[in-house]
């Protein structure tokens, strides 16, 4: 890459705004949805994109998905998905008005947060929904756990940076989150959720 695709200041061009549809599982107990909803709003919004959750970044009954008081497994998450299709499709839309969904819940894995990825094209296992995701409460202080998803999200790739401090590093424990650089600005502008 060209120096200048590492730009941390870059913002992007026009009017853009990251579309989100928020859910809460029954089992989320410690709720920090707003701290790491916030954050994501604020970084976005260093490099001139706009936030747009809905219904609020406050949990409403409604928007709160019942499941059993258990950390969900991976064989849970498409009934989940199902679920929040349910309550809220906004991939069945003539204008095609994508949000990216994301849950509030507890589930077993070794991080706080969870993109599920599209299954590749040709491939028949795997999710076969867009990218959405998971983020658990217990965060042990990094406010990065959702903006970090949404950088999987935009791209359907597992990838990591090795750049401390870069969203897409992965772990925040050395060095807190806060850099985002052009390419993945220009990435995350491009995505299904943004526009
Ligand atoms: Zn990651």
């Amino acid at each position: 890459m060209a120096s200048s695709d590492w730009d941390p200041n870059y913002k992007n061009p026009g009017a853009a705004k990251a579309r989100l549809t928020l859910f809460w599982a029954s089992n989320y107990k410690i709720d920090t949805s707003k701290t790491v909803l916030d954050y994501a709003e604020k970084l976005l919004a260093e490099h001139n994109i706009g936030f747009d959750v809905y219904p609020g970044k406050t949990r409403t009954d409604k928007h709160t998905i019942q499941v059993p008081d258990k950390l969900l497994l991976p064989e849970d998450y498409n009934d989940l998905r199902l679920k929040m299709g349910a309550i809220f499709d906004d991939q069945k839309t003539a204008d095609k008005r994508q949000r990216l969904p994301v849950i509030f819940c507890e589930f077993k894995d070794t991080g706080v947060g969870l993109t599920v990825l599209t299954r590749p094209v040709g491939t028949t296992t795997g999710s076969p929904w867009l990218p959405y995701c998971l983020v658990s409460g217990v965060i042990n202080g990094d406010e990065s756990v959702l903006i970090h998803e949404i950088g999987h999200a935009a791209t359907n790739s597992p990838n990591h940076l090795p750049t401390l401090g870069n969203i897409m590093h992965d772990s925040p424990a050395k060095q807190k989150r806060t850099t985002i650089v052009k390419t993945q600005i220009q990435a995350i502008a491009r995505c299904y959720f943004v526009r």
